[in-house]
């Protein structure tokens, strides 16, 4: 049984833990820096990420999170957590915690595609194609050399990883399929 925190300051924690708590995982709502020890792995969810950026800084769990993934804590970024670890989101918008080296477009689709679900085949992650589902999504631009790119729709990159650092445009704690979470858990914990 693996010990896996959920940022819980805003958006859609609630999800990924009943997701781990299924898979016969520990699932663990993290608010403050302390509880950032002694995880074997960590999610930011969807959300607001100018939001939870802010509530990083306020609840001070910015630096030692930053410090923990830069020595290897595994990291899971849905959606707004992917904006949160990108190391570029914009021109005029400060990144977050910097550390993963893509370039982020926010609110990407336009608005007939602002919120979409569409079943893809995702070969590294699973056998079987999964359910994606995207809100307002983000999608990577430009990723640097150490990044590996897991998925393409439509040449937009949409599930990315680089080292012990995982990305998904989209949110698989918002379906069913629980492929994603197991693929994280199999392939990026010690
Ligand atoms: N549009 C949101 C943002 O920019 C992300 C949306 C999501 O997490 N579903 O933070």
């Amino acid at each position: 049984m693996k010990k896996i925190g959920v940022l819980a300051l805003q958006g859609a924690f609630n999800e990924h833990i009943e997701i781990i708590k299924s898979l016969g995982h520990e699932g663990i709502e993290i608010r403050k820096p302390e509880q950032l020890n002694n995880l074997d792995g960590i999610i930011l969810p969807g959300g607001e990420s100018t939001a939870m950026g802010k509530l990083l800084d306020d609840f001070q769990i910015k630096e030692t999170l930053v410090n923990k993934i830069n020595n290897g804590l595994p990291v899971w970024g849905t959606c707004a957590g992917m904006i949160l670890l990108a190391k570029n989101i914009g021109e005029k918008e400060e990144a977050h915690l910097k550390v993963m080296d893509i370039n982020v477009k926010r609110n990407a689709y336009g608005s007939q595609l602002d919120s979409f679900v569409i079943e893809e085949n995702v070969p590294e992650i699973s056998e079987n194609p999964i359910p994606l589902v995207f809100i307002r999504a983000p999608y990577i631009e430009k990723v640097g050399n150490g990044v590996e790119i897991l998925k393409e729709i439509d040449g937009k990159i949409v599930a990315a990883k680089q080292n012990n650092m995982l990305v998904t445009s989209f949110h698989p704690e918002l379906t069913d399929d629980s492929a994603v979470h197991r693929y994280f858990v199999n392939n990026f914990f010690n």
